[in-house]
């Protein structure tokens, strides 16, 4: 092998892609099952560790591939046990990205919460979506992160083994990276993965309709659309992404899927004052959500440095709630977590590198 050849990542690879491994590397097909047993059950951390495979087959392999996981480079902890772990994207021999030149490093906040333990994962380096209130909006496009990218951010951090629940809220629009988020999903529900419930995990969207249906169609996780105003003009000067994505059409996707028995729909509302905080705000949102099975999760702002956006009020936000509950939706205000870190909702930036 070439000094500075890049091997490639076995981590995030599906059952498919490792078949196809373990053909080039001279093995039988049932082989790709063994890897993947050794790579998401006992958490291999070396090619070297999957000692039912040929000793020249390993050898092969580690010339080639790696397992892929990588420590974060940086974990800060909040006050309330929220702790924010930064991640590298380029390895020291393999890259997390499938595109973009990387230079920023993506954010996982892991966040306990008396029985649950859920950690907030990126799908992408920056986002492109430019929603007007966001940090990682502010900081733009970085690069798509790979399956291995995504479920490394759950493999390395030392509450790995506890983890209860997993929302894909972290930085980037996951229906923007589609592709990579449904190998990892696989990966983490399928049988030769974690079998993990897809009841464990719930995927956010700013509503890109064509890849929300490929969601909705080929996973059972949980949806969670980040609505933030029932108006289109308003929504859009919130979310550019209005323009192309209307709320009405994203809505009306979702009315052709059940909500009330297998899976769960939220809506992500969050609140600013004197903007989307009246009760007029809150009658139209039940008019646009009426009939469907879904929640709406009110939550608290956190302010950006040069933004006008400031918080709605306690008083407001409780009023807001009761207004939506009494018109039979059911709405709950989110608990705010990890603000002290730079952790909370719409707060992640990553670090830049050279
Ligand atoms: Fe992207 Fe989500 Fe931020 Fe919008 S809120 S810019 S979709 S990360």
């Amino acid at each position: 092998m070439e000094q500075h050849e890049i091997r490639r990542p076995l981590l995030g690879m599906t059952l498919a892609e490792l078949e196809t491994v373990a053909a080039e590397a001279g093995l039988r097909k049932f082989a790709a099952k063994q890897i993947a047993r050794r790579l998401y059950v006992n958490r291999a951390r070396s090619i070297d560790e999957m000692t039912e495979l040929p000793k020249a087959s390993r050898e092969w392999l580690s010339e080639h591939y790696c397992v892929g996981l990588q420590a974060p480079v940086k974990a800060s902890r909040s006050a309330d046990g929220t702790v924010k772990y930064l991640f590298a994207t380029r390895g020291e021999d393999f890259d997390f990205l499938t595109s973009g030149k990387g230079g920023r490093d993506v954010e996982a906040v892991y966040i306990p919460d008396r029985d649950r333990e859920t950690l907030c994962v990126s799908s992408q380096a920056g986002c492109k979506m430019g929603c007007k209130f966001c940090m990682t909006g502010r900081q733009g496009f970085h690069g798509d992160l790979t399956a291995a990218g995504i479920i490394n951010q759950i493999f390395a951090i030392p509450e790995s083994p506890t983890l209860t629940n997993l929302v894909f809220m972290g930085m980037g629009e996951p229906m923007d990276n589609i592709d990579e988020v449904l190998k990892a999903l696989e990966v983490l529900t399928a049988p030769w993965g974690l079998a993990w419930s897809p009841k464990r995990i719930t995927v956010s969207s700013i509503g890109k309709i064509r890849e929300l249906r490929r969601l909705l169609d080929e996973t059972k996780v949980h949806v969670a659309i980040s609505i933030h105003s029932p108006y289109p003009a308003e929504r859009e000067g919130l979310m550019p992404v209005e323009r192309a994505y209307p709320i009405k059409d994203v809505i009306g996707l979702l009315r052709e899927y059940d909500f009330a028995h297998q899976r769960r729909l939220s809506f992500e509302y969050i609140m600013w004052r004197g903007v989307n905080d009246d009760l007029r705000h809150a009658d139209a949102l039940s008019r646009l959500l009426r009939g469907l099975d879904c929640r709406v999760n009110l939550i608290r702002y956190h302010s950006l440095p040069g933004s006008p956006l400031r918080t709605a009020s306690e008083a407001v936000m409780t009023a807001f709630r009761d207004r939506l509950n009494e018109a039979g939706l059911t709405a709950t205000i989110r608990a705010s977590r990890g603000e002290d870190i730079q952790a909370a909702c719409g707060m992640l930036a990553g670090e830049a590198r050279g």
